[in-house]
């Protein structure tokens, strides 16, 4: 039996094949290669109708869309929308407890000796945080949808610049925190309009323990709960639930792709399918 070869399968791969096609065997090298023609003329058809439905009916790349269902949804249960610099000093990422020593570090793209470009939200937000909570009634709700960058390992489900969603709420009771942890990643899920996740315990670098929210083997969301020893770095001491989201894996995962590039503001990819068709 002859299976596709590699720079086929690849090519098939980017253009959306399914499971079955990708699984595909010939009797011969001439029987294969007839059946890649025609399955990527196929494909490449399929592609171009759904741009052309993109162009016409859907004209707003999922990733907005979503951007911005998630924060109407999030809006309307009470929390308020915030949006914070994308360079990050050095001296806040160590107050994360994210110093030379921690993988994390590694990951951290520098601008000068001095800023990074953000690899999370979660140090702005307790920055605003310790002002908001003088300031403003408890409990404060508030979330960030923004750009952020680690040098992560590429692989299917990791971008070097991708968007996080960060919702955090203070100043809660302390005996509510779990349930609202639940409530919250339901509506983030259910604005996503996804059905099937679970909540798993893990072990977190910056943490401790934290609490993701997965879907089959990928991680959608990491949550955690305070107080916690991060929070005396901004003063801050009281219960507190917050939760992390990639916008991407979500998408992905909704959309059923393969690869978390399709979901990620890209040049080779428009609305999940490759541009070179
Ligand atoms: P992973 O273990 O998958 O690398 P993580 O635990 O390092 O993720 P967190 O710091 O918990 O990531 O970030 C919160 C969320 O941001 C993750 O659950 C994930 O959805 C998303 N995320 C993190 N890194 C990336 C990345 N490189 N590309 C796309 N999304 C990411
Ligand atoms: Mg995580």
């Amino acid at each position: 039996m002859v299976k596709w070869t590699v720079i086929q399968k690849q090519r098939l791969q980017e253009l959306g094949a399914s499971a079955k096609q990708l699984a595909n065997s010939f009797n011969s090298e001439q029987e294969r290669n007839s059946a890649y023609q025609k399955t990527e003329r196929d494909l490449v058809d399929k592609g171009k109708e759904a741009l052309l439905t993109y162009r016409q009916n859907i004209k707003k790349p999922a990733l907005l869309d979503l951007e911005s269902r998630l924060a109407q949804a999030l809006i309307s249960a009470g929390f308020a929308q915030v949006s914070t610099p994308i360079l990050l000093s050095k001296g806040l990422l160590a107050k994360m407890t994210i110093t030379e020593d921690k993988p994390l570090y590694k990951q951290v793209f520098w601008v000068d000796s001095s800023k990074c470009l953000r690899p999370m939200l979660a140090p702005n937000l307790y920055y605003i945080l310790k002002d908001l909570l003088r300031l403003w009634p408890s409990p404060v709700s508030i979330f960030e949808i923004g750009p952020c960058f680690r040098k992560d390992t590429q692989g299917g489900n990791h971008l070097k610049e991708f968007t996080m969603l960060n919702l955090v709420e203070m100043g809660l009771p302390e005996k509510d925190r779990s349930n609202r942890l639940k409530e919250l990643a339901e509506l983030v899920m259910d604005a996503a309009g996804l059905k099937h996740y679970d909540l798993v315990t893990e072990i977190s670098d910056v943490y401790g323990e934290t609490i993701d929210i997965t879907a089959g083997e990928i991680e959608l969301g990491s949550a955690a709960m305070g107080p916690h020893v991060l929070d005396q770095q901004w003063d801050i001491n009281v219960p507190w639930v917050g939760i992390g989201f990639g916008m991407e894996r979500l998408v992905m995962v909704k959309e059923g792709y393969k690869n978390v590039q399709k979901a990620g503001r890209s040049l080779s990819y428009m609305h999940g399918i490759r541009l070179n068709i």
